[in-house]
């Protein structure tokens, strides 16, 4: 299988003690990233929760934030985006 992922590191979620592997899609970083830092976000949890992490050009986590307030649009592109990531799955 090709390698979609470039692992980040692994952290622990400070809402929910979850441990979490970051990684971030190959594609994204090979598209020469010039931002300091880039934000990234990971859903996880019961309730849905994201931590928004942001990654500097060598791949290093500088700052991580809790986002409790998520709203998802109900529209069927958004809807099959969302199916494309999680079978992706990254
Ligand atoms: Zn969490």
């Amino acid at each position: 299988m090709k390698e979609v992922k470039q692992k980040v590191q692994n952290i622990i979620c400070p809402m929910c003690g979850e441990k979490i592997s970051i990684g971030i899609e190959l594609n994204i970083t090979r598209k020469g990233n010039t931002d300091i830092y880039f934000p990234h976000i990971h859903l996880h949890g019961d309730p849905l929760h994201a931590l928004i992490c942001y990654i500097n050009s060598d791949l290093k986590m500088r700052n991580i934030g809790v986002i409790k307030s998520i709203e998802i649009s109900r529209d069927s592109q958004t809807f099959s985006q969302l199916m494309k990531k999680w079978t992706n799955p990254y």
